[in-house]
């Protein structure tokens, strides 16, 4: 099984080094094992550049968009960075990875996703990773103020609970758009307010609560990418 992924491992990890400049996310990419993060069932697309069902109804994103937004948030390794949409935990392990002095907080709001991708990091050892259950409010105040967040679920606005949560220079990525088709948008909080820099399109699964999407939210057509 290992020896059956190594190359198709080698052809992502080429593919991704193509438009992914940050030497740091591209050496994440190479060490966090995508399989792990998977159903047995599909651990043999874990190198397909392509989202995957991780069940209840949740999709594990696909690597470009875990490599375009981590390295969006130009992390210096000792940030403390909130992720929003933990699913399986494999983003929230990159991060992880990418921040050697620092800390993740990951916040999901279906209890048997929070459960596994908790299991799954304390067995990986992904030792300064906090995984949470969503509360009513969007991210976790608790634990803010944050460096950069995250999104991983794709909003309808930019949510103004988590850009309350950022401290003044930090960042966050965050798809924003419809249903069926969004934008990725890094807003960095600064001086005097926030600045806007919108990345390109991509397609996620809906962000729920307050500030995002009714419960039960779905694309009217086709098939999640992200
Ligand atoms: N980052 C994940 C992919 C997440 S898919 C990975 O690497 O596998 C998006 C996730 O966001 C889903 O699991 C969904 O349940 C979760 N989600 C949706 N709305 C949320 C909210 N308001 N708070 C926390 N998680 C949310």
């Amino acid at each position: 099984m290992k020896s059956d992924i190594q190359k198709p491992r080698r052809k992502l990890l080429q593919h991704l080094a193509r438009e992914i400049r940050d030497e740091r996310v591209l050496k994440a990419m190479a060490e966090v094992p995508r399989e792990e993060f998977l159903p047995e069932g599909s651990r043999h697309l874990a190198y397909d550049d392509v989202a995957l069902s991780i069940g209840s109804g949740q999709t594990i994103s696909q690597p470009f968009m875990v490599a375009l937004m981590s390295s969006v948030l130009s992390l210096a390794g000792d940030e403390r960075v909130l992720e929003v949409g933990t699913g399986s935990g494999y983003q929230a392990a990159v991060l992880s990875y990418l921040l050697p002095r620092g800390t993740v907080v990951t916040v999901e709001r279906v209890p048997v996703l929070a459960q596994s991708a908790e299991e799954r990091l304390r067995s990986l050892r992904y030792a300064n990773v906090t995984v949470r259950e969503a509360g009513r409010e969007l991210g976790c105040q608790e634990e803010a103020p944050f460096d950069a967040v995250l999104v991983a679920a794709a909003a309808p606005r930019l949510p103004t609970a988590l850009l309350s949560q950022l401290r003044r220079g930090g960042r966050l990525v965050i798809p924003i758009g419809s249903l069926e088709e969004q934008e990725l948008v890094k807003a960095t909080k600064t001086d005097e307010g926030t600045s806007i820099q919108i990345l390109g399109g991509c397609r996620f699964v809906p962000l729920v609560g307050q500030d995002a999407w009714p419960e039960n939210s779905r694309p009217s057509k086709g098939f999640f990418r992200s």
